[in-house]
């Protein structure tokens, strides 16, 4: 498995390049918009983020003290306003409370990890994107399209967010750049060829 899984990642290298995740200017931008991209496009979230900008809002303190009305209208392109404008009014309250990225790096994955999924609004894969792209930490995040790769080649017998991880993380080299760099190329890829229904002609991974 471990051969597989580095084979694929060189066959998205090769074809892609690296994709250098997260698209952000700040690691409170990285929390934002793992917040923001659930169930949307990334399009709609960078549409949201910029209206964050424009608003002087694009910063974890600035939302625990913003006027949640702004806040819901800057975000609105990215869908479910009301409920997200809640879940990142949490998210800024726990960074604010808990020292921010200075003293919560003190933690070790797992308690990180355990803090993050206290928060209301935050799931596995918003708390895995957090720690990997904002904290450099060596954690595999799993989404529909990793789900979806692992499927189509029968990389597990079953299927569940915490098996796909640990696939990942006990296959690899622990190391946070190739974790996220390999998280963006399944991302990349399920763009170009493995959509929903799977272009697998010339598809790098055609074959594994
Ligand atoms: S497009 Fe086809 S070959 Fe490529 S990853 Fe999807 S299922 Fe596999």
């Amino acid at each position: 498995m471990k051969r597989k899984l580095e084979d694929i990642y060189y066959r998205l290298l090769e074809r892609f390049s690296y994709q250098s995740w997260w698209p952000a200017d700040s690691k409170d931008e990285m929390v934002i918009g793992a917040l923001l991209t659930q169930n949307t496009s990334w399009n709609n979230v960078e549409i949201a983020i910029t209206n964050m900008k424009r608003e002087n809002l694009c910063s974890l303190e600035k939302i625990f003290k913003a006027d949640c009305e702004v806040l819901k209208k800057c975000i609105k392109p990215a869908g479910f306003f009301n409920q997200k404008a809640s879940y990142l009014k949490n998210i800024a309250e726990f960074f604010v409370k808990n020292g921010s990225f200075n003293k919560l790096d003190m933690f070790d994955n797992a308690t990180l990890r355990k803090k993050l999924l206290s928060v209301k609004g935050v799931g596995k894969e918003t708390a895995d994107s957090i720690l990997l792209y904002a904290f450099n930490r060596a954690v595999f995040v799993v989404d529909a399209y990793t789900r979806r790769l692992v499927e189509r080649h029968n990389l597990l017998k079953e299927i569940s967010y915490d098996n796909i991880q640990h696939l990942f993380e006990s296959n690899l080299k622990k190391d946070s750049s190739l974790f996220g760099e390999y998280h963006a190329l399944i991302v990349k890829n399920a763009k170009v060829f493995c959509k929903t229904k799977p272009l697998c002609y010339n598809c790098p991974i055609l074959g594994i």
